[in-house]
């Protein structure tokens, strides 16, 4: 089962995601929780996500994906930032309600001179205060390209983090693999993604991988960049891609576009397009 579909704006409301969604024959979407570049978020017209709810049980959706903003830094150097990562995730994760058992996406962040290790710490430190047994919501942690002092380009510093929250919360936090993501930090998704998902199964367990980004990359694996390119227009190739939504090991993940699109439409044709190069009888 593929659920493809992509990333989504917000801006109208949830109902209207959902619409957008069905006109490009999406099965999941991903949306901002909040303006990426972060400040205070929208508040949230029930109606309007009851009628969203309605339209994904009504379809047969896979999972939904949040995504924090950008500015969320839970490994910043400033107390002040780390607050606002806090407060922000504590905020969503509650609005998360609305659409109970979905998942939330959020960069572990950017250490910023304090080391992997201080990083590490901070990012598992918020999530153990904010974390709750009791919500539906999964949080995920995504792979990174590893640019900077960014957390998350290795699988060994996202399993650290979720064996630093405790047992009990442990369950809610999962991983999004970003196809760019791992292809710039070094991974070999295009000849060798068997032997990358067996790292992964090693180092984290497939079972926690629970989302996809799906993205090409504009550079070659190891650039550490994250420049996202359309399907087929960077480094990574169709062909990869294809391979990996239709590895045994990834079926059913929610697969969210990300590509640069100038609008809906092309994010459509490249709907489309997988859908039919999934099925399809190709060896690739
Ligand atoms: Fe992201
Ligand atoms: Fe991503
Ligand atoms: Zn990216």
């Amino acid at each position: 089962m593929l659920y493809i579909g992509c990333h989504l704006s917000s801006s109208k409301g949830y109902e209207n995601m959902g619409r957008q969604a069905l006109s490009i024959h999406a099965g999941t979407f991903q949306f901002f929780s909040r303006n990426p570049r972060g400040g205070a978020a929208k508040s949230i017209d029930p109606a309007d996500v009851a009628r969203l709810r309605e339209i994904v049980g009504r379809e047969d959706f896979g999972p939904l994906v949040v995504h924090a903003p950008y500015t969320l830094n839970p490994c910043s150097k400033e107390e002040k930032t780390r607050n606002f990562a806090r407060m922000a995730m504590e905020e969503d994760l509650a609005r998360m309600e609305y659409l109970p058992g979905n998942y939330y996406n959020f960069h572990p962040g950017s250490h910023v001179g304090q080391g992997t290790e201080e990083g590490i710490r901070l990012i598992a430190g918020m999530l153990n205060d904010v974390l709750k047994p009791e919500q539906s919501a999964t949080v995920l942690l995504e792979t990174m390209a590893g640019k900077g002092s960014e957390i998350g380009g290795r699988f060994e510093e996202l399993a650290a983090i979720r064996q630093a929250v405790a047992p009990e919360l442990r369950d809610k936090v999962g991983i999004c693999l970003d196809t760019c993501h791992v292809h710039d930090g070094g991974y070999d998704i295009v000849e060798d993604l068997d032997g990358v998902l067996q790292e992964f199964d090693d180092i984290i367990g497939l079972s926690h991988l629970k989302a996809l980004h799906i993205n090409d990359s504009m550079n070659p694996r190891g650039a550490r960049k994250d420049r996202h390119a359309k399907i087929g227009e960077g480094c990574i190739g169709t062909d990869a891609i294809v391979r990996i939504l239709r590895h045994p090991a990834l079926q059913g993940l929610p697969c969210i576009l990300e590509t640069p699109q100038e609008d809906l439409s092309g994010y459509g044709e490249e709907i489309k397009m997988l859908k039919s190069l999934y099925k399809g009888e190709e060896q690739l």
